[in-house]
């Protein structure tokens, strides 16, 4: 016959398990990890309002429109960013600059920001830089209809998050327009 593995503990393993339960081992390591913490480690819990955060620089806060430093607005209603958005919070009514047949603006402009992921695709798609994301966060509101802003909400949440604007792009150099440089990497226009 085939000799069989006897599956059974040993009096020894027996002996441990018994003292183990007698001094309840378990808890006691489990009371170490808590006092460790409670011992070593500072509470980290902020008094909000009162006290806030440090965001960090990559934060993604509520949407803006931008201006050019003369107050023109940068929006050209192309409706790129309107297609770009993955959850249709962006409407946008473009028309033709009066007087100016080969220029277009965003007659009105409106997001649904109860609808936005704060995902930044319309910011990339943007050509001209018209859109931002502030650093806001308070938005909690009793109405959700206060989240539908319209273009002058928009543009005063970005005059108050961004009061250092870029000059229009013609008064730029050359190659700001052509490779669209950032607006942080402006190289100046010679004089
Ligand atoms: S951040 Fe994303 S979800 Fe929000 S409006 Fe822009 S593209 Fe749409
Ligand atoms: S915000 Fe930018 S992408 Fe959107 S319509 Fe205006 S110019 Fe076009």
């Amino acid at each position: 016959m085939p000799p069989t593995l006897s599956t059974a503990p040993s009096p020894l393993d027996r002996l441990k398990s018994w003292v183990k339960t007698i001094t309840f081992y378990e808890l006691l390591v489990g009371m170490k990890a808590t006092m460790t913490h409670l011992l070593r480690y500072r509470p980290i819990t902020l008094q909000y309002p009162h006290e806030k955060r440090t965001l960090p620089d990559s934060y993604r806060g509520m949407l803006a429109l931008l201006r050019y430093d003369d107050g023109t607005e940068k929006c050209v209603g192309c409706d790129l960013c309107e297609a770009a958005c993955p959850s249709r919070v962006i409407r946008v009514v473009s028309a033709e600059v009066p007087g100016e047949p080969t220029k277009r603006y965003s007659k009105e402009y409106y997001m649904d920001m109860t609808r936005c992921l704060f995902c930044g695709l319309c910011v990339d798609a943007c050509p001209v830089d018209a859109l931002g994301m502030t650093r806001e966060f308070e938005w909690a509101v009793y109405d959700k209809r206060d989240l539908q802003l319209n273009k002058q909400q928009l543009l005063a949440i970005g005059d108050r998050s961004f009061p250092v604007r870029e000059k229009r792009l013609e008064l730029q150099h050359r190659n700001v327009a052509f490779f669209n440089v950032a607006f942080k990497d402006l190289p100046q226009k010679p004089s």
